[in-house]
């Protein structure tokens, strides 16, 4: 076989008619009409169809043919030709030609297979077979299966294609492609490290990076100027929808430039980016400050492809007589609302009191909601009658009310409840009214954050990282109040509701950078110790610097329009972070552990895996993080003893046809000097009130138990 004459399936033509070629690839799919043998032949170009007929293959080619099933890796001789008129296939690009083959080799062959591969039918007019229906848990254990779908084959392509694009542009604007370490030490991103054992460094922990944060910096005060990676960074966060452990972000930094240049070179990128998904981007992006889209949506990352922005209605109620308005406004509170506009023939009375009012709106933390619709000329409600004819005049103003109109408006005393709720419920009105426009796409800079965000324990964290500069460098450290009032020179790209990515202008003054360490609660010793190298090069002349990141995962998702990360990532992790194909996370061996001088670790409180002291109840007590006392043993002890010999037990009547019930007398075992506390609602019933109830696959539960 020689495979330096080999063509691609995807690229023969009708120009190629009565071409000889040599086609290899796998069986996609087969139609067998006894003397002739039709094959979908798929390579990563695309699909041809070959043809095996008795009249122009030998015996034995037609013979071997017969044998070919789903996945059989082949290669095949043959010509090309046009397809008989009325037998051309629209569902691939060469539905024009096919090959009729002449010799066949069969390269490899395949078992049957866990799920279709296969997404083109083979005749017009077919539905084409999809894996759509297969779970992605079997998708990604067969990856490598799935990847030979097209689908998922031309994401890779195409995101292959957007890393070029953005290789291609940056190098244009005189950035350099460097890269940072992998096995490194903290970058403070605000997840938990991952960390890797040295073993070299007995006891010792490299962490893998949440971002190149540090380095990049480092590259500026090293004099690059201008950098960029395509970078592999781990966080270890909670399990959520659209993340993954590790991901691939754009970082970009780059020396004595402002605001404006990261602006105008991301608009740049983006629209050259998403021109390869057939989007047009308009520039310039547009800009909000952070205190505006909280304002009016409820959200630092807002979805401007439609309306529904709040109105603040605080000031139309000073002297209502509705009293629910009036305490909360006493207490300090605030009032807003948003016009959902001619809709109220799909918001009855019913639907906005019953479903809106009384569960969706509590659902969103608010206590509930006031909602108005605009006939005749009148705002009608069940709670109208409240309202002076002057207030009512000033919400048919401030919100522009015409007949068809809906006013929604949510009161309480704390500001971030009434946006939170208003902006979950903007979120669910847009969607279930189909408000949101298809494939249109709203880039928006999000600007001006506060540098600080409150923590429980009555300190400051930084809301991006602690590099980010200040709007001004002479705030005291130690007044929190004066912190928490301090912006920030970072901004996020969001579009459509999604942050792509975010940066900030960073400080370049050693100073202010302390200061900053210092208002997060780090000692020197802290400093010097985690940050103590960066610090160091702050002494030596730093550029003023600042940079950026892009989630590319997200962003080529956007592009493509794939329901999830997931399908734009080779080997994706699953929603629960493992690999369902190599099985990682994986436990290790002992020897493995002690060889890293991971056994022992951690003094006194040793871990169960510790020779000495394996025993079932320092394990127990591990897994489940509760520290169980010298005096606790022996009851723990004699439960435990207690629990093997009903397991015996159970064991033993295991073949018996009664069933057992309970292996242990039921009762309610406290430990000593703890009282039993019995739930306020137990006897009322109101517990399992509407228990019984069932709404679509659901019970229906009271949300709030106590
Ligand atoms: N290091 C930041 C992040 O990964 C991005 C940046 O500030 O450039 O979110």
């Amino acid at each position: 076989m020689l495979f330096s004459q080999r063509v691609f399936c995807g690229q023969l033509t009708p120009n190629d008619v009565g071409r000889k070629v040599l086609l290899a690839g796998w069986v996609d799919a087969f139609r067998d009409h006894g003397g002739l043998l039709f094959i979908h032949l798929r390579d990563r170009s695309g699909i041809m169809q070959i043809v095996f007929s008795s009249e122009v293959a030998s015996a034995d080619v037609c013979e071997q043919a017969a044998l070919l099933r789903a996945e059989y890796c082949i290669a095949v001789r043959g010509e090309v030709r046009k397809r008989l008129e009325g037998t051309e296939n629209p569902n691939i690009e060469t539905g024009d030609i096919e090959v009729l083959v002449t010799e066949l080799t069969v390269l490899s062959e395949s078992d049957a297979l866990p799920f279709a591969v296969s997404e083109k039918a083979m005749v017009a007019g077919a539905a084409s077979a999809s894996a759509d229906n297969v779970t992605e848990e079997l998708r990604l254990q067969y990856r490598y299966l799935d990847i030979r779908r097209p689908s998922i084959r031309d994401n890779l392509i195409a995101r292959h294609r957007i890393f070029q694009c953005v290789r291609q542009f940056l190098d244009s604007r005189g950035f350099v492609e460097i890269e940072t370490p992998i096995l490194t030490m903290s970058t403070p991103e605000g997840a938990r490290d991952y960390l890797v054992p040295s073993r070299v460094h007995s006891q010792s922990f490299y962490a893998l990076p949440q971002s190149p944060q540090l380095f990049k910096q480092l590259l500026m005060i090293g004099g690059m100027e201008r950098y960029f990676q395509l970078a592999r960074c781990f966080r270890d966060e909670d399990l959520r929808p659209n993340r993954q452990p590790e991901f691939t972000q754009l970082d970009i930094e780059a020396s004595f430039i402002d605001e404006e240049f990261l602006y105008e070179l991301i608009e740049e990128l983006a629209v050259k980016m998403f021109a390869i998904g057939g989007i047009e981007l308009k520039r310039p992006f547009a800009r909000m400050t952070y205190t505006e889209a909280m304002d009016t949506t409820g959200s630092d990352r807002p979805d401007l492809r439609f309306g529904l922005r709040f109105i603040d209605v605080t000031d139309v109620f000073p002297q209502t007589n509705y009293s629910i308005f009036r305490q909360i406004l006493q207490r300090g509170g605030c009032i807003k609302g948003i016009n959902v506009k001619g809709q109220s023939d799909k918001l009855s009375k019913n639907v906005l009191q019953n479903e809106y009012a009384k569960e969706i709106v509590p659902s969103f933390g608010a206590r509930g909601m006031t909602w108005m619709r605009a006939e005749n000329g009148r705002l009608e409600s069940n709670i109208v009658q409240f309202f002076s004819e002057r207030e009512l005049e000033a919400l048919r103003s401030k919100f522009g009310v015409v007949d068809g109109d809906v006013l929604i408006m949510i009161a309480d005393s704390s500001y971030a409840i009434v946006t939170s709720a208003l902006g979950q419920l903007r979120l669910h009105l847009a969607n279930r009214l189909g408000l949101i426009p298809k494939d249109s796409f709203y880039p928006l800079w999000v600007t001006e954050f506060p540098l600080f965000e409150a923590t429980e324990e009555g300190g400051v964290t930084s809301s991006h990282h602690p590099f980010t500069a200040p709007d001004r460098a002479d705030f005291n450290p130690k007044n929190i109040e004066e912190l928490l009032k301090l912006k920030s020179r970072a901004y996020d790209l969001v579009v459509n509701g999604e942050e792509l990515g975010g940066g900030s202008i960073r400080i370049n003054n050693r100073e202010v950078q302390r200061k900053i360490f210092e208002a997060l609660g780090l000692t020197e010793e802290d400093m010097r110790q985690k940050f103590g190298f960066f610090l160091k090069a702050f002494d030596f002349g730093a550029p003023p610097h600042g940079g950026l990141a892009l989630g590319m995962d997200r962003t080529v998702s956007m592009i493509l329009q794939t329901p999830s990360i997931r399908e734009v990532i080779a080997f994706p992790k699953n929603r629960s972070a493992a690999c369902p194909m190599t099985g990682a996370p994986s436990m290790v061996k002992r020897e493995q552990l002690a060889e890293l001088g991971l056994l022992n670790l951690g003094g006194p409180d040793i871990l169960p895996g510790t020779v000495e002291n394996e025993n079932m109840i320092d394990h127990l007590s591990w897994v489940s993080r509760i520290g169980i006392t010298a005096e606790e043993r022996p009851m723990i002890e004699d439960a435990l003893a207690q629990a093997e010999e009903l397991a015996l037990l159970a064991a033993q009547n295991a073949g018996n046809e009664d069933p057992i019930c309970t292996v242990a007398p039921a009762a309610n075992r406290m430990r000593p000097g703890t009282e039993g506390k019995r739930s306020a609602l137990s006897d009322t019933g109101q517990l399992l009130k509407s228990a019984p109830e069932v709404k679509g696959n659901y019970y229906k539960v009271a949300s709030i138990l106590e």
